[in-house]
């Protein structure tokens, strides 16, 4: 076996601050052609005439709506269940045994969240938020899938914006700095399918100061040198064999009052912002 693996597994079974940064590759092995779908660039230009690094950009969207809403329906909307759902479990579990804190992907499908993972940034958005720009009402992938032609709010007949940040775009803040802040305090950097060449990795990985920074992908790229430890391969029989350890069921009950805990804080502080703006209210009320 390699010895890599042995050691990687050692280091996930003692670790309780495991990040997980998760890319393209992930969605491709899920049968799933991501954004770019770059594996199929000549079908995707002959069909289009465009590859789809320029079909999802704002030119497109706004001159040529249909056209992106055709490659958004038969090309990123490729299938509705991933082939394999091994990753996403192993991710839910090392999150249910309190072991993974944050996930962080560029993946537009939430396949992660279906698994049961709750602590999720997705950097570039997700197929399932597309939004009316009016009435700001949400539809989900489904929604688009069946439109018939061009997606439309259901309630005030305009055309949808996707729910995923297009190419040439800026990365929304908020997911920016809590992706930072994630990258920033983890023990172990577990970053799958991505080449730590591309720039955006580059930049986001630099936060990172620890030394377990491990690396799995399907292939070797350049730049791959400066992980702490590398595999290659099928990643969800990796992520089979880097788990294959003893999970406890005290670090289970643990995890579980710390979610809980975290949830009840989150509860009391929507509750308190909710009534800050209540008396607000009241308060401008009475001085009218
Ligand atoms: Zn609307």
């Amino acid at each position: 076996m390699d010895q890599n693996i042995e050691k990687i597994k050692k280091i996930l079974e003692e670790s309780k601050d495991i990040v997980l940064v998760s890319g393209s590759e992930v969605a491709k092995e899920a049968g799933l052609n991501g954004l770019r779908a770059e594996h199929m660039v000549y079908d995707i230009e002959a069909k289009y005439g465009y590859s789809g690094e320029e079909i999802v950009t704002s030119q497109i969207y706004s001159r040529q709506v249909a056209l992106f809403f055709d490659y958004y329906k038969d090309v990123i909307l490729n299938r509705e269940e991933p082939l394999d759902t091994t990753v996403f479990d192993v991710a839910a579990k090392l999150e249910k045994y309190g072991k993974l804190k944050n996930i962080v992907t560029r993946m537009v499908y939430d396949f992660y969240q279906r698994a049961g993972c709750e602590n999720v940034v997705e950097l570039y958005g997700s197929v399932e938020e597309n939004r009316c720009p009016v009435c700001g009402k949400i539809f989900d992938s489904h929604y688009i899938k069946k439109a018939k032609g061009t997606p439309k709010c259901d309630a005030c007949q305009v055309i949808l914006r996707p729910g995923f940040s297009l190419f040439g775009e800026l990365i929304d803040n908020a997911r920016l700095t809590r992706a930072v802040d994630a990258i920033e305090g983890a023990g172990v950097l577990l970053v799958v399918g991505i080449s730590l060449n591309s720039q955006a990795w580059q930049t986001m990985l630099r936060y990172y100061e620890g030394d377990k920074l491990i690396l799995i992908n399907t292939e070797e790229k350049n730049g791959d040198e400066r992980a702490n430890y590398c595999v290659y391969g099928n990643i969800a029989d990796i992520f089979k064999e880097i788990t294959d350890f003893e999970f406890k069921e005290e670090d289970r009950i643990a995890a579980e009052k710390e979610r809980k805990k975290a949830r009840e804080e989150a509860k009391a502080k929507e509750k308190a912002k909710k009534e800050a703006e209540e008396k607000k209210k009241a308060g401008a009320q009475k001085n009218e």
